[in-house]
């Protein structure tokens, strides 16, 4: 375990206003661990962290860690999770995002170095590219195409990688690396190209459920509940990665819209659109040290973690 063991007196989130950096702002919270949210809005919303905005200790910082930039007063914690993360977004703000990946993380490792803070890269399953080893272990160093259209998110990642690694090394800053696989659950955008909420957003209008190919692809989807358990088990150890975060259980998306629809009662069909260039053909994690060395593993079961994400959308179907 680290010097503070989990207990941390304040941290700084950046991209706490965007779906995985909410959950973490109020986890943090409820840990009594004072939280600043760094955050641009530029695919996240203030809505997101509204329900924060009377808690003692939280504070938003409204900037572009593209930037230099710095907060008042002691932090022992930074966890950077700023990035465009949908293909949507990050295909609209493909310069941002290499920019965000690349001088962010640079201004993220010089904020938690200044503050002798422990920092976390949130980086992505999407490192793997379109895999050639299945499951995926950490060490497997992947198959991305570097001028695709993914390009811009898997190298501003993978760079994002190698500079907090370097960082550590030269600098001595205490960083970690965590891979984060699709996380899904409440606050994810109607809109934001993803499968879990396009499928949801599609089945509780009764439209055709589009899926993308034969369908055969698949992922491992992981409830945002169990993605934020993973990444303070790694800030609270002493770990340097990266570690896998994900549920190991793997299914196509014929059968993940088949499911959305029987979970919400919908009378939708599928319709099989076109297939993105370069969508990788399997996901799935070897989370064998997760396990190991953060007596980590997700919790939550599939359909339940679904059924708490329709409820979301039910009632915030304009989200
Ligand atoms: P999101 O788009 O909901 O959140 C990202 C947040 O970062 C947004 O609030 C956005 O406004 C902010 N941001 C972007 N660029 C910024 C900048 N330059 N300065 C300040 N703020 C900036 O995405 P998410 O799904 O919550 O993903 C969060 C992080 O987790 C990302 O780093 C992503 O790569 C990583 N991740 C997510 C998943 C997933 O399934 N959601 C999987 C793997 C990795």
């Amino acid at each position: 375990m680290n010097t503070t063991a989990g207990r941390w007196r304040r941290a700084v989130v950046t991209g706490g206003a965007g779906f995985v950096g909410s959950h973490l702002c109020t986890a943090l919270l409820d840990r009594g661990t004072q939280v600043v949210c760094v955050d641009d809005f530029s695919t996240g919303t203030p809505d997101n962290v509204a329900h924060l905005a009377r808690r003692d200790g939280f504070t938003v910082l409204r900037a572009d860690i593209c930037r230099p930039f710095d907060v008042d007063g002691r932090i022992d914690l930074v966890l950077h999770f700023a990035s465009p993360a949908s293909p949507a977004d990050y295909q609209r703000l493909p310069l941002h995002t290499l920019d965000t990946g690349s001088l962010g993380t640079r201004n993220a490792l010089a904020l938690a170095r200044t503050h002798k803070a422990r920092f976390i890269l949130a980086s992505t399953s999407e490192v793997y590219g379109d895999p050639l080893q299945h499951p995926q272990s950490e060490g497997y160093w992947g198959n991305v195409n570097p001028v695709g259209p993914r390009s811009v998110y898997d190298e501003a990642k993978r760079f994002a990688e190698a500079l907090t690694t370097a960082d550590a090394a030269v600098r001595g800053t205490n960083a970690a690396i965590v891979r984060l696989f699709n996380t899904y659950g409440p606050r994810m955008r109607a809109r934001d190209g993803r499968a879990v909420p396009t499928f949801i957003r599609q089945a509780l209008a009764g439209e055709p459920i589009t899926v993308t190919g034969d369908g055969s692809q698949t992922r491992s989807l992981t409830y945002i509940d169990d993605t934020v358990r993973g990444v303070l088990a790694l800030a609270a150890a002493d770990l340097a990665g990266p570690v896998n975060i994900g549920n190991p259980y793997e299914l196509t998306m014929v059968d993940l819209a088949r499911l959305i629809i029987a979970l919400t009662g919908s009378t939708s069909e599928l319709r099989y659109i076109e297939r993105p260039t370069d969508d990788p053909a399997v996901r799935r994690p070897d989370v064998a040290l997760a396990r190991d060395k953060l007596q980590w593993e997700p919790l939550t079961d599939p359909e339940e973690g679904l059924r708490r994400t329709i409820t979301w959308c039910r009632a915030n179907p304009e989200s």
